[in-house]
């Protein structure tokens, strides 16, 4: 029989309930998220609440504490080269993102996390590379523990997910995750959809459906659980 999982959020817990779930599973959750023009049809925070839901599921699937997200992000659509979207988005510049993330991963280090996984809703570049290398720095600085930086099609077959922005693969995240925070009907009916006036990158969004999340979702979750369970075996 398999063991009761031991997860919750960092900042809803006191210290010995914190201590209590560290000490079988010392895996800390960053979901890192953007405030970002997501088009008339979703909410500006998407990559947030995409990113947040999947750590809490990962979490409850694999152990450990999730951290509350981080909606700070570089690489915004609001500075898009060929696009003017420049309301609805709060940026911040590469150079503060990867100091986040440094001082971040550096206390998770000395708070005896083994493993941290930090997931970025938001895929603008170099952003998300960014992330990557700081974590790559941090697996060389701390050989003994494991820093996994990815984005959610990082682990989706490309058939159900691939990097988009507010396009058929985010909006259908959102409708399974937050249906009430999406308006397919703002979308237009009677054109092609553009990057330049719908602020969508990737497939058609006027097919988003639940349903195509949950098997996102699903697909993610099997996933990602058994790369962490590799991950496990080797520095837990
Ligand atoms: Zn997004």
């Amino acid at each position: 029989m398999k063991d009761e999982i031991k997860w919750g959020d960092f900042d809803k817990m006191r210290p010995t309930q914190i201590e209590e779930i560290k000490k079988d599973y010392p895996i800390a959750y960053l979901p890192w998220g953007a405030i970002e023009y997501h088009g008339r049809h979703n909410p500006t925070g998407l990559d947030t609440h995409k990113t947040a839901h999947l750590c809490s599921l990962l979490a409850k699937e694999v152990g450990g504490l999730v951290f509350p997200p981080i909606s700070l992000a570089a690489n915004l659509i609001k500075s898009y080269p060929g696009v003017d979207f420049p309301n609805h988005s709060i940026e911040f510049s590469e150079k503060l993102i990867q100091l986040i993330c440094e001082e971040y991963f550096e206390q998770l280090a000395e708070q005896n996390f083994k493993i941290v996984v930090l997931l970025s809703g938001h895929a603008g570049e170099p952003h998300l590379q960014i992330l990557r290398d700081v974590a790559r720095d941090f697996n060389n600085k701390y050989p003994n523990k494991y820093f996994w930086a990815l984005a959610e099609f990082d682990v989706i077959p490309d058939h159900l997910l691939v990097a988009n922005h507010s396009a058929l693969g985010e909006t259908s995240l959102q409708l399974y995750f937050e249906p009430e925070t999406v308006d397919l009907h703002s979308l237009p009916k009677d054109r092609e959809i553009s990057l330049e006036i719908d602020a969508v990158s990737g497939e058609d969004p006027r097919s988003s459906t639940a349903e195509h999340g949950e098997l996102i979702v699903n697909s993610f979750i099997k996933n990602a659980t058994e790369k962490l369970g590799g991950i496990i075996k080797n520095y837990i």
